[in-house]
């Protein structure tokens, strides 16, 4: 077993149990491409088990901090088990859902959804790469699925050093796949689709614009960033007369249309518009246009805190159009899925945005991703999604 030293007072994160080693923290000591490595203080004292990644600034990410561990196909099994089994206690509506996520689960750069009889990974880093075949065979042996899809192409695999991979692990046909969230049925592709083929994270978050666009009676509904239209259904299941969505993918705007007739809605009151958000933000305050609700779910403005203050005008800029957008008495659901954007600092700029907008503001409630998406105490970085319900006071 190939041992890594770290510099002298390095060891205080690894204490903590936070799972990860950077380049700068290394003394010495190297390995291959997901070997498993033992971390060891300047003393030369244990620290944990980890993935080693060459190429990676995270150059270790941490198995276990258990030295009487052995990492081996049992010690995956085992760590897949636990996460399969947390999911059939957690109270989730919906056919789809997170199996694994990565570091909260103990199994670092490691993502599975599951839509259906349907699993589709995600293997973003050397030590899941490494443990690939035995992360199949114990995925498929702890859910009963016999279909496992990879969708390797995250852009996190540039930094670790693997290619992009996509295609069957375990068994083959169509790539479709269609889920029951709460009651809507809602389609997806786990090849074509992004990330996995849908955001699951937002499960709850529609179910909670559903209900306030019920109790606040809203009758146009904005949708920002829709993707396939999860609260665009969300919002006509709510009972709003008329949704407008709005993203950059065509494809994924069919989808809406296709979520619309699959839900037993009419066309009618679904209108999709491929534009880029801002540009549509900004020609609909110059047609006079208001809406009752506003959903704004933008991608990733920053992935990383040192892009937190270009991201954070960014969405104060958004987040200002949609406030002045908003009917008085309106709602406005907006989101970060940033990292590098803590919950504190999004709501400094939410709130900063409805001040220049002259918006009264009351926040009617704090959302966050859902739970098969855990946080775990020691590595704070996992909670990326947060969000606030807001309603433009009369
Ligand atoms: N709310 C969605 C997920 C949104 S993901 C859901 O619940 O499923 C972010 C979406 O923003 C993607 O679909 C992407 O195509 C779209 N997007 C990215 N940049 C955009 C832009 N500048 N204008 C419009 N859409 C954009």
């Amino acid at each position: 077993m190939k041992a890594i030293r770290l510099h002298e007072g390095r060891e205080r994160s690894l204490l903590k149990r936070h799972p990860w080693v950077f380049d700068g923290a290394i003394a010495r000591g190297r390995a291959d491409s997901g070997e498993t490595v033992r971390v060891e203080a300047a003393d030369g004292r244990f620290l944990a088990w980890g993935a080693y990644s060459p190429a990676s600034r995270i150059r270790v990410r941490s198995w276990s901090f258990d030295e009487a561990e052995r990492i081996d196909a049992a010690f995956i099994a085992r760590r897949i088990g636990r996460a399969v089994a947390l999911r059939a206690r957690l109270p989730i509506a919906s056919s789809g859902l997170r199996l694994v996520h990565g570091e909260a689960d103990g199994l670092p750069g490691l993502v599975v959804d599951r839509y259906g009889e349907l699993l589709c990974a995600q293997f973003g880093s050397a030590g899941a790469e490494r443990f690939k075949g035995t992360i199949a065979d114990a995925l498929l042996a702890a859910t009963g699925n016999p279909r496992l899809y990879e969708r390797s192409d995250a852009s996190v695999r540039e930094l670790e050093g693997l290619p992009p991979v996509t295609g069957w692990l375990r068994g083959e046909g169509g790539t479709e796949a269609t889920i029951e969230e709460h009651a809507w049925q809602l389609t997806l592709d786990v090849a074509q689709g992004h990330k996995t083929g849908f955001y699951l994270d937002q499960r709850d978050n529609r179910a909670a614009l559903m209900r306030l666009v019920r109790q606040f009676g809203s009758r146009r509904v904005l949708n920002c960033y829709s993707y396939t239209g999860g609260f665009s259904v969300a919002a006509l299941a709510g009972g709003a007369a008329e949704v407008v969505s709005v993203d950059s993918s065509a494809p994924a705007l069919e989808r809406v249309q296709a979520h619309v007739a699959l839900n037993g809605f009419e066309a009618a009151r679904s209108t999709v518009h491929d534009a880029d958000v801002v540009a549509f933000l900004k020609a609909a305050l110059e047609r006079g246009e208001h809406f009752d609700a506003i959903v704004l779910d933008p991608p990733k403005f920053a992935p990383t805190a040192a892009h937190a203050e270009r991201a954070a005008r960014a969405y104060k800029h958004i987040n200002l159009l949609a406030f002045r957008l908003l009917a008085p008495g309106g709602l406005l659901l907006s989101f970060s899925c940033s990292g590098g954007v803590s919950a504190d600092l999004f709501h400094k700029i939410v709130a900063g945005a409805a001040l220049d907008a002259g918006v009264d503001g009351a926040i009617l409630q704090r959302l966050e991703g859902a739970c098969d998406h855990p946080t775990t105490m020691t590595f704070p970085e996992g909670e990326y999604l947060k969000g606030l319900a807001i309603l433009k006071q009369v």
